[in-house]
């Protein structure tokens, strides 16, 4: 058995969907001794521009995350056989206050941070990208970024889910020389927005370059930007075709279906990933059985797959 948890109140010996939906039924703590990493949620959609509900993402995730079983085929390792995962709850968000909101995240979070415990964070709409990398960069230095968007989210401006990367570069969070945006599309409302994404640092793969050079092509260029650096890897579920992922507040179309997804985080093994967030997962626009969040669940057992690896 692949899925370690010893409590029946997370569900331990009972059906799959029996149980208080922890994230993969581990245990919901925030004793962090022995832990290797900590599932956080972020409930805030107060950075939003278009559509909302990614206050709704953390719990949804967890939800999903029950369907997923212990071993990854693929990359051949049980994650929980090799880490202590905590699920640690969630930040205590401020709906309408973006900038206590923030501070918040930044406050509750790099303590885990600073203790060498892996931090997971379930979003959350984008914004809170840039206090996480502000408390992963506190302890690393400037971080190597590998960043999934149709969007640059690098908007100069007040706070939303349009700035987090121009926050983090104006605060000297990010390594500019291994800083790299994956899948960027759609229409843009500045024509200039790549070449201001480009002015801070970042190397930009559009789609039409990832689907020109193929998906082998497109985890090289990751593993030449970032190289042995420690590295935050930012996953908004809008990267991929709102086919496959309609829940999320943004969607563009023309995107990575949900299997090349899979093939693109499975290939980030071998980096050295010190933190991970996905965000943008808004389960009210969910139209279709919940795939948008099933597919966040299973993005984030890759994620810890991989850490998983690097434990071993
Ligand atoms: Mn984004
Ligand atoms: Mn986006």
């Amino acid at each position: 058995m692949h899925i370690k948890n010893e409590n029946p109140a997370y569900g331990a010996g009972m059906e799959p969907y029996a149980g208080i939906p922890t994230f993969m039924r581990q245990p919901a703590s925030r004793n962090l001794d022995g832990i290797d990493v900590a599932a956080v949620g972020i409930p805030f959609d107060g950075g939003t521009t278009y559509r909302n509900g990614t206050r709704m993402g953390p719990r949804k995730i967890r939800e999903c995350s029950l369907g997923i079983w212990g071993y990854n085929r693929v990359l051949d390792v049980g994650p929980l056989d090799v880490l202590n995962l905590v699920d640690y709850g969630d930040i205590a968000v401020e709906s309408g206050n973006i900038e206590t909101t923030i501070e918040r995240i930044f406050q509750e979070v790099q303590p885990i941070v600073n203790t060498g415990v892996k931090v997971i964070s379930l979003g959350g709409d984008h914004t809170v990208s840039f206090p996480l990398l502000k408390a992963h960069a506190e302890k690393y230095g400037p971080l190597a970024v590998v960043h999934f968007d149709s969007h640059c989210d690098a908007e100069e401006g007040y706070y939303n889910h349009g700035t987090p990367f121009a926050d983090a570069y104006n605060s000297g969070l990010i390594d500019t020389s291994a800083y790299i945006k994956v899948g960027i599309r759609g229409p843009i409302i500045q024509s200039n927005e790549v070449k201001i994404a480009e002015s801070q640092g970042a190397q930009i793969l559009t789609i039409e370059r990832c689907f020109e050079e193929g998906i082998e092509a497109v985890i090289e260029h990751i593993h030449h930007a970032v190289g042995n650096k420690p590295v935050y890897v930012s996953l908004d579920i809008d990267v991929v075709d709102p086919a496959f992922a309609p829940g999320t507040g943004t969607p563009e179309v023309g995107g990575f279906t949900s299997f090349q997804i899979m093939q693109i985080v499975r290939g980030l093994k071998g980096l050295d990933t010190v933190g991970f967030d996905l965000v943008e997962v808004s389960p009210p626009y969910d139209s279709s059985g919940e795939i948008t969040s099933i597919l966040a669940a299973n993005l984030v057992f890759e994620f810890l797959s991989l850490l998983a690896l690097k434990k071993r």
